[in-house]
C-alpha cells in the first residue's frame, strides 16, 4: 500500500516538472543566480497577487519576520505579542531582534489569536514595552483582522501579520499579508507557495518600511559595498525565485483542491468523535492544515501510522512549555488545550480521492465501531 504523507513537496514537482525544469535550465543558463530578473519578477507578480504596495524577497520565512520587525525599530527592550501555538520561528525571530515575546490565548474554536483576550491584556499591562502583534494566521485561516487593526491602531501599536501558513487566506475578500504595515511569507516546500529549499517574502503596505527591509537582507547597502544600516545576508536566490514563479501561477488550482480535500473531510467525519475545524465566517480557509482535535490524538495518530497514513501534530508543545522560552508561571489553557489534543490529516493538492477515502475508511474503523464500542488501538 503507498504512503499517504502530510505533504508532498516531491508530487508538487511532478505536477509543475516541464515549467519548473524550463524555469532552472532558463536560470542556469542566464549566468545570473542572486538577485536578478528572476527575483524582481516573482516580487512584482506576488505582490500584484496579494494586492499590496510590493515584497522583498529574503531567505526563509523566519528571516521574514526578524527583518520586518527590525526594519520598524524593534529591538532591545520592547515587547511582542503573539500566541504560543505556533512554530518556534515565530518565537525565534522575535527574540533574535531583542525584544520579549509575550503570549496571548488563543480562542478555542479557531485556535487562532484570541483578539478580545488581546484587547483585555493591553488594558490591563498599560505596557508602553509593548510595541507589536504578530498574528498568526495559522492552518490557512486568517486571525479577526478588522478587529484586531482596530485594537492595536487605538494603541498605537505595530502589526506584522505571519503569513507562513495563508498564502491566499482572505479575510472580508482581503489577503492576509495586506492588513498589517508588513508581513512575512515562508516559501518553505510544504507551504502552499513552496520553494524546492528555502525562501520567504515580506510584503506589506508600507513601502519605506519595505525598501528597509530590502536593505537590510543585503548587508543595509543602499549603494554596494557602502553600509547604510547593519543588515546581514538575507537573499533568496534565482533558482528559487524562479521556481517559485511557476508555483505562484499553481497556487489557485492547488488552493481548489485542498478546498475540495477539506470539503470532503469535513462531511465523511463529521459523524465521528472527531473536533473537526471551525470555520470563521467571512474568511476563507486554504487548508494548509486540515486539524481536527481529538483527546485520542497519539492513539489515532499510531494507528493510522500503522496504516502507513503520516499526520503531523502542529504544534506538540506551546512555545511557552519549551524548555528554551519555558515560563513555568504562564497558564494558557486554550493554547495548552490545543496542543494536546490536535492532529494534522493528510492534505495536499496531490493526494488522490482514493487516498482521502482511505484516511477516513481508518480513522472510522478506529473511533467509530457500530455498537458503540471502540476497537482496540494495537
Ligand atoms: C513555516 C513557518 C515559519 C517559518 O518559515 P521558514 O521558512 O521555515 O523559516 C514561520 N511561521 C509559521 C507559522 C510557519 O508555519
Amino acid at each position: 500500500m503507498i504512503k499517504i504523507l502530510p505533504a508532498d513537496p516531491k508530487a508538487a514537482y511532478l505536477a509543475a516538472q516541464a515549467d519548473i525544469d524550463a524555469a532552472i535550465k532558463r536560470v542556469m543558463l542566464s549566468g545570473h543566480y542572486v538577485l536578478g530578473p528572476e527575483l524582481d519578477a516573482f516580487e512584482k507578480e506576488f505582490s500584484a497577487w496579494l494586492g499590496t504596495a510590493g515584497a522583498v524577497g529574503v531567505a526563509n520565512g523566519t528571516d521574514a519576520i526578524e527583518l520586518a520587525l527590525l526594519a520598524a525599530g524593534i529591538g532591545p527592550g520592547d515587547k511582542v505579542v503573539t500566541v504560543a501555538n505556533t512554530v518556534t520561528a515565530t518565537v525565534s525571530a522575535i527574540v533574535a531582534t531583542g525584544a520579549k515575546p509575550v503570549f496571548v490565548d488563543i480562542e478555542p474554536g479557531t485556535m487562532l489569536m484570541d483578539v478580545t483576550a488581546l484587547e483585555t491584556m493591553l488594558a490591563t499591562l498599560r505596557d508602553p514595552k509593548i510595541k507589536a502583534v504578530v498574528p498568526v494566521h495559522l492552518y490557512g485561516q486568517a486571525v479577526d483582522m478588522p478587529r484586531l487593526m482596530e485594537i492595536t491602531g487605538r494603541h498605537n501599536l505595530f502589526v506584522m501579520e505571519d503569513c507562513a501558513q495563508a498564502h491566499g487566506s482572505l479575510v472580508g475578500g482581503k489577503m492576509a499579508g495586506t492588513w498589517g504595515s508588513l508581513a512575512s511569507f515562508s516559501f518553505y516546500p510544504t507551504k502552499n507557495i513552496g520553494a524546492f529549499g528555502d525562501a520567504g517574502a515580506v510584503t506589506g503596505r508600507d513601502t519605506a518600511l519595505l525598501e528597509k527591509v530590502r536593505l537590510l537582507r543585503q548587508y543595509g547597502w543602499r549603494k554596494r559595498y557602502v553600509s547604510d544600516h547593519h543588515g546581514r545576508n538575507s537573499r533568496l536566490d534565482e533558482l528559487q525565485a524562479a521556481i517559485l514563479r511557476v508555483q505562484l501561477a499553481r497556487i489557485e488550482a492547488g488552493n481548489r483542491r485542498r478546498d475540495e480535500i477539506a470539503r470532503h473531510y469535513l462531511t465523511a467525519l463529521k459523524d465521528t468523535p472527531l473536533k473537526l475545524p471551525a470555520l470563521a465566517e467571512g474568511r476563507t480557509h486554504t487548508w494548509h492544515q486540515f486539524v481536527v482535535r481529538t483527546t485520542r490524538r497519539d492513539e489515532l495518530q499510531t494507528h493510522l501510522a500503522r496504516k502507513d497514513i503520516v499526520c503531523g501534530v502542529l504544534y506538540p508543545m506551546p512555545i511557552h512549555r519549551q524548555p528554551a522560552y519555558h515560563d513555568a508561571s504562564l497558564s494558557l489553557p486554550h493554547t495548552e488545550q490545543a496542543c494536546a489534543e490536535v492532529l494534522s490529516l493528510p492534505l495536499h493538492p496531490g493526494l488522490k480521492d482514493e487516498d482521502v477515502a482511505r484516511v477516513v475508511r481508518e480513522i472510522s474503523a478506529l473511533l467509530t465501531a457500530a455498537n458503540g464500542r471502540t476497537v482496540p488501538g494495537s
